[in-house]
């Protein structure tokens, strides 16, 4: 839930770079009224296991 509007947050998957890196259909939390975007926890790590396997 958003802690500034207090709506629960919509979940949608989006493509995402991050260094030249493109990672698509990562599920993210957003909400509808800010805009505010987060990652799951479950996709935070996945995004950190992404990022440690390019990296060697
Ligand atoms: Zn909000």
């Amino acid at each position: 839930m958003c802690p500034f509007c207090f709506v629960e947050y919509e979940e949608l998957e989006v493509d995402f770079e991050y260094e030249g890196i493109i990672l698509r259909r990562i599920k993210i939390l957003r909400c509808p009224i800010c805009q505010e975007e987060l990652f799951t926890p479950e996709q935070q790590a996945t995004l950190k296991a992404n990022f440690w396997q390019t990296q060697k």
